[in-house]
């Protein structure tokens, strides 16, 4: 990774170099950034009580904002069994006061497999403890999404947060900024932020044309869990419990990622699969044997706890371009609605939780709320830049892992066979233990850069 950011290594006498090193990063150690109080507080409208409209409650409570969100679903919830919290995310959410929440509840897993398609061999291998912790100063977690958006909602509550459940949002009006609920009543504040999601109505509001709507992407996933206990009670299968391990088992155009989650009760399945049809028109009645027959031919071992599965759901994976705005007056979109992505870096949510920390500390910097719209602007530049680069990451990954046997798969086969054997390695295919990847995108420090996109804007104005 180049050595973005080191200006300060300059006090030492050393010229930051004009090539990528960070042989100088000792002159600049990593340190802990506190959380930025607000300097003007203001009254904040969250749409959406997803993991990223909780996220930001949390983040702009904890700077002294006011916040109230409004959740169109009469009781709270998550659809889906496990997510993983990888260390870019878990880091913020040790800072915002999270892991007393979360204790109960996580796993950490050793590390993640690649496993051949129909053999399940090992072909890609990264260690996630105590590499991660040691590297990135954060953990890598698993765990089940209800506990998760639990223990945010939790915490979210205890900042004083308001969330008001059935109330759906109909219309925004982005000057007041208010927004009008279903039940005709109207509300303003000083900024509305509509976290509301995939099939977000606010980013119309953003960009008249909906601008870049998330797309099919060609892939459908179905997800399940599976009880561990009928897992540990066959002798085929109960090596994949002896490890708190990811499995991802990849072939042609096809993958299964599985951890294990609840404290180790609860096999959580991923298995993603080409399907272009319009998710209107899905049968899930059909989706157990479709699923099965999907995965006809692949490693025995994965068939027979996919015949474990008893009931799954079908997913639509979208995605769209990256915008080119996020916000319109004081209306401002993030998480799913503004960055949908492929599932493929594990990083969705956890883009969702950066931008809410990043238009906490953006807002912390404003001195009046007259200067509301330049903090959402420097939020958009940052964001936008960063989650698009993590939906191109996703992207790709959904190339590299769907390769069909032949020369392109044995070529990444090859290069990821250094990291099997615990050797070192300049690079991988495997984007979790790609050093540059992995630095970028689990080593990315989401307030340093709103505090150094706010100084350079300071010094564009002074040039001026
Ligand atoms: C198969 C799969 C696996 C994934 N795995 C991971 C992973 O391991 N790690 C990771 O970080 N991410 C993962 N993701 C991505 C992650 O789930 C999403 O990015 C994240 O949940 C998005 O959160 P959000 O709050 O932006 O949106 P949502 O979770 O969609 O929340 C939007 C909320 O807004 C509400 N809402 C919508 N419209 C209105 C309205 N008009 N009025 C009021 N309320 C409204 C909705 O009811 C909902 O509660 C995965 C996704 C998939 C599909």
């Amino acid at each position: 990774m180049a050595n973005k950011g080191q200006g300060d290594a300059l006090n030492s006498g050393l010229k930051t170099p004009t090539y990528p090193s960070n042989c100088l990063a000792f002159l600049n150690p990593p340190t802990e950034t506190p959380v930025q109080i607000a300097q003007v507080r203001i009254r904040v409208i969250i749409v959406g009580a997803g993991l990223g409209g909780l996220a930001t409650a949390i983040a702009l409570a904890s700077s002294g904002h006011t916040v109230t969100v409004y959740e169109q679903a009469p009781e709270l919830g998550e659809v889906g069994a496990g997510i993983q919290i990888p260390s870019n995310s878990t880091k913020l959410l040790k800072k915002f006061g999270l892991d007393p929440y979360l204790k109960d509840y996580i796993t950490e897993p050793d590390a993640i497999a690649f496993r051949r398609w129909q053999t399940g061999r090992v072909i890609g291998l990264t260690r996630l403890i105590p590499e991660f912790r040691a590297t990135f100063g954060a953990p890598y977690y698993v765990i089940h999404r209800a506990n998760f958006h639990s223990a945010l909602h939790r915490r979210a509550v205890d900042l004083g947060v308001t969330v008001k459940l059935a109330s759906r949002v109909v219309s925004y009006e982005t000057q007041g900024p208010s927004i009008e609920l279903a039940d005709g009543s109207f509300v303003s504040a000083n900024l509305v932020v509509a976290a509301d999601g995939v099939k977000s109505i606010a980013r119309g509001v953003i960009h008249e044309s909906g601008n870049q709507p998330p797309e099919r992407t060609g892939f459908a996933a179905y997800r399940a869990t599976v009880d561990v206990a009928r897992i540990k009670a066959d002798p085929d299968l109960a090596w994949l419990l002896e490890k708190s391990s990811l499995n991802l088992w990849v072939g042609d155009q096809r993958h299964v990622m599985t951890y294990t989650i609840g404290g180790g009760k609860s096999f959580n399945m991923v298995l993603s699969h080409p399907d272009n049809t319009d998710p209107s028109t899905w049968d899930q009645t059909t989706a157990l044997s479709d699923m099965r027959r999907e995965f006809q031919g692949w490693d025995e071992r994965l068939q027979k706890i996919i015949s474990f599965i008893e009931t799954t759901l079908k997913w639509p994976l979208m995605s769209c371009a990256p915008m080119t705005r996020w916000t319109n007056n004081r209306t401002v979109i993030l998480g799913d609605a503004a960055h949908a992505m492929l599932p493929y870096m594990s990083q969705g949510a956890a883009m969702a939780i950066e931008d809410g920390v990043a238009l906490a500390r953006s807002l912390s910097k404003i001195s009046s709320t007259t200067e509301i719209p330049k903090a959402l602007a420097v939020f958009e530049r940052v964001r936008i830049e960063r989650s698009g680069m993590m939906q191109e990451a996703s992207l790709l990954n959904g190339k590299l892992w769907h390769f069909p046997d032949g020369p392109l798969q044995q070529a990444r086969d090859e290069a990821m066979h250094p990291e099997t054997l615990g050797i070192p390695f300049s690079h991988s295919p495997n984007q979790w233990s790609d050093p540059a990847t992995q630095m970028w995108c689990y080593g990315y420090d989401t307030e340093k850069e709103i505090d150094k996109a706010w100084e350079c804007s300071l010094a564009v104005r002074s040039v001026i």
